[in-house]
Formats: structure tokens, sequence, C-alpha cells
């Protein structure tokens, strides 16, 4: 792999920077591989990188049925925060957190991660006994995390009307947590997975998974069958897709939640602002513009669109609570396909059918915990049983009720 730096851009640039070596090979997929990753997002991507870099592992393939990154990691409004109200959760999302710290070292991409914090805004009181419970919660956790008055949050933003339909109240903010750049996440693991061996293969859809005496054999695809004793699927909004070819019925909802971004302005925007009760986030990235999520769209579907009502009232807030922002173009709007779990909490580990594994249920915020994800999900495949991060993210939690509710720190309420 080339390696990134000062010195290999100036070195490139004297050859009209036309001898950089392609990022990744396109291999032919191979009859046989050790384990076969279903999906190159950010999570499966991770996945195979850790499996090769921390479990030893080369005889990897990923599967992609479009191209890498194309799903909801290029669809993202990025916001990585760690600040959730329960232990397991937190400190699952905490070591994705730390993972971010060290990414773009460790990758030798820079992914972008700017720590620039997150505020939740509390517009009731029964907000602010919430937020301050979690943030309680939080601290006792070791996650950096405190509570804004309103005049706090006015001196970060002056421009902030707090007296709005939604009074703000306070908030709560989280000081590590920031925005990452989404493609050069996938681009970056891709990369450094390819550096280690590990095929990534796009335009192959998987459309069977067979089996033999209740164990998994490998992956039917459009490219052929794929034999591997372990496969793991990382599909976002198409996992009960997935699930039902390999004979299981899985607790997710798919749900579009779309997303828009402004034409470019001057830095304006100094963090990033999130609001649960009002359905509206905002940030601005690098390049400016000004970067707006909503809620999910109510109807379950695999459009990666969604509906007119839900941005209007998404811009109505946002218009609202900062009418600076009321004459801003809107450039592009589009939406994903989230995978929504009935707790707000991922689904990590084993299946009942012998050598697969699954990794879902992210909802609307699963590319924060993307590092994370990976790292635990690599252990899991290579020891066949769970890290104690994700032990508690079972699929079995939905029969022996173990749940682990985050409705009211998840993104946007789902
Ligand atoms: C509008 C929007 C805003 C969001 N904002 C945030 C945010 O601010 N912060 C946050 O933390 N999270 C956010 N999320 C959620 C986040 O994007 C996802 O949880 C995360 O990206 C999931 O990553 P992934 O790698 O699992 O999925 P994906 O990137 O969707 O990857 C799954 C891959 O599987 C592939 N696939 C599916 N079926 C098959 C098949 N049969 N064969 C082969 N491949 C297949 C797909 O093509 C896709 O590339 C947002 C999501 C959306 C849609």
């Amino acid at each position: 792999m080339q390696h990134f730096s000062i010195w290999s851009l100036l070195r490139n640039s004297l050859s009209y920077h036309e001898g950089w070596q392609k990022q990744w090979r396109s291999p032919e997929p191979k009859r046989e591989y050790d384990v076969i990753v279903v999906g190159a997002g950010g999570h499966g991507l991770a996945t195979a990188y850790y499996l090769a870099k921390e479990h030893g592992l080369r005889n990897i393939a990923v599967v992609e049925r479009g191209w890498l990154g194309g799903g909801n990691t290029a669809r993202n409004t990025t916001i990585v925060r760690s600040n959730y109200l329960w232990d397991e959760a937190t400190q699952l999302y905490e070591k994705s957190m730390k993972l971010w710290e060290g990414l773009s070292q460790d990758l030798n991409y820079n992914v972008m991660f700017s720590q620039r914090g997150v505020m939740n805004l509390g517009h009731t009181l029964q907000d602010m006994r919430d937020i301050e419970r979690r943030v309680s919660a939080n601290r006792l956790n070791g996650v950096d995390a405190q509570v804004l008055s309103p005049g706090e949050i006015q001196a970060m933003i002056p421009y902030i009307n707090l007296n709005t339909r939604y009074p703000v109240l306070g908030a709560s903010y989280q000081p590590r947590a920031g925005v990452a750049r989404h493609d050069a996440v996938a681009w970056g693991f891709a990369r450094a997975a390819d550096a280690l061996g590990v095929d990534i293969i796009q335009n192959c859809e998987v459309i069977g998974i067979p089996r033999e005496n209740g164990a998994v054999t490998g992956v039917d695809t459009t490219r052929g069958m794929i034999r591997a004793r372990k496969v793991a699927l990382v599909a976002a909004g198409h996992s009960s897709v997935l699930g039902e070819l390999a004979g299981l019925r899985l607790p997710i909802e798919s749900h579009p939640l779309q997303a828009l971004v402004s034409e470019p302005l001057k830095p304006i925007f100094p963090t990033v602002v999130m609001s649960n009760a009002i359905h509206a986030y905002i940030s601005q990235s690098d390049k400016g513009d000004l970067v707006i999520g909503a809620g999910i769209d109510a109807y379950t579907g695999y459009g990666q669109r969604g509906s007119f009502h839900t941005i209007e009232h998404t811009l109505g807030a946002i218009v609202e609570m900062f009418p600076i922002f009321s004459r801003v173009h809107m450039n592009r709007q589009w939406g994903g396909i989230v995978d929504v779990s009935p707790d707000a909490c991922p689904i990590i580990g084993l299946t009942p059918v012998k050598g697969l594994y699954i990794n879902c249920g992210w909802g609307t915020g699963g590319f924060k915990a993307t590092p994370g994800s990976g790292w635990v999900m690599a252990h899991t495949i290579a020891q066949d049983r769970p890290h104690p991060l994700n032990e508690a993210f079972s699929l079995d939690r939905f029969y022996s009720g173990h749940l682990i509710d985050e409705h009211g720190a998840a993104a946007v309420a789902h």
C-alpha cells in the first residue's frame, strides 16, 4: 500500500499526480474463503479490516451488491458521539469513539474526524430531567458530558432563537463528539483491508444463503456460488431481506431516513445541534454546507427517498430556531434505508444458523459506531463468541426480554 504523507504528496506532484496506485484491487471472487462479509458499507469493511489486522485472518471477502460505501455510509449526516444512557450502549459507543480518535493514523487515511462537540437540546422540563440523568450516567462511565444552560448555548451560537414554539431550556453537550467525512471512512477501511489481502468484490449481490445440517456453507451470488464456513451479514437497511434468505425472521423494520445540504456558506456553525423533540439536527461541513437531518419517515420501505412533509417539518423547525438561515438555498436532498430495532439498539452476534453472524439494527445512528462495530464483530467472528462489549446486543435479547432501551438517546426518535 502506498503510504500517504507530505513527502509522497510532494513526490507525486513532480509527476503531475499520475503515479498514484489504485486504492484497492477489483479481484474476481475465489471459489472459497474463510470468512465472507456481506455488505461493503463502513461496518462491513471495518469488520474485514479488524479480522485481518487483529485476528490474523487473510482469506476474507467482502461482497457488495453495488459499489463500496454507496449505502447508508454515503448517505448519513456523520454525527459521532458516545453519550448514550445505559452502560452497555455507552461502553460500546465509547470504544468506537476511542478508535475514531486514532483512526486517521491507523488507516493512514484522513477521515476528517472533527471533534467540535454535539449538543442535544431540551425543550421541556421532562427533557431536562432526562438530560441530567443521562449526563450523570455518562460521567459514571467516564464519558465527557455536561449540561448547558440557555445562556451557555447562546454564548456558543449567538443567533439561536431560544424562545420558539419549542423553547430551549438547556442541552446536554459532549465536547469530544463531532463529525467525520463519511466517504473517507469507507475508502480508508477499504484501502487498508485490501492491503491486508481482503478481496472486496463489488457488483456482486447475495441472492441465497445455502446451509447444510444447520450450518452455513457460503453465499449464492449474482457472480456464482462462493463457499465459506463463516458468513457475516452486515447489510443495514437490507438485513431482514438477507436474514430471510437464511431462514431468519429478524425483529427489524426498514424505514427511509432523509437528509439535505444547503449551498456552501462561510464558517458560521461551530458545533452540532440535535433536537430529538423537533426531529431536526444541523451541523456545517468543512466545505461550508449546512448538513440537516430529519426524523424517519413513518412508513416502511426500501426506496432511498423520503416524503416532503417530513422535510417540511424539519426545515420549519430549523428556521424557527435559526431564523438567520431562512433564506439559505438547499442544494440536495436524499434518503437512505435504516434498520430500526424495537429497543433502538443494534444486534451484533451469533445466529441460530452455525457460522452465520449478524450485525444490524443501528437505525438512525450507526455511522458513529463504524470502527467499534467492526472491531467487536471481527472478534465475534474470529472467536465464535461475542466480545464482552457486544454480549448484551445478541439476537436472544428479544426472546429473554433483556432489552436495552436507548430510544431517549438515539439520534432522532424512532
Ligand atoms: C439520512 C441518514 C442520516 C444518518 N445520520 C447519521 C448520523 O448523523 N450519525 C450516525 O451515527 N448515523 C447516522 N445514520 C445511520 C448510519 O448511516 C447507518 O447506521 C450506518 O451507516 C450503517 O452502516 P453500514 O455499513 O451497516 O450500512 P451501509 O453503508 O448501508 O452498508 C450496507 C451495504 O450492504 C449492501 N447490501 C445490501 N444487500 C446486499 C446483498 N443482498 N448483497 C450484497 N450487498 C448487499 C448495501 O448495498 C450496502 O452497501 C444516518 C442514516 C441516514 C440514512
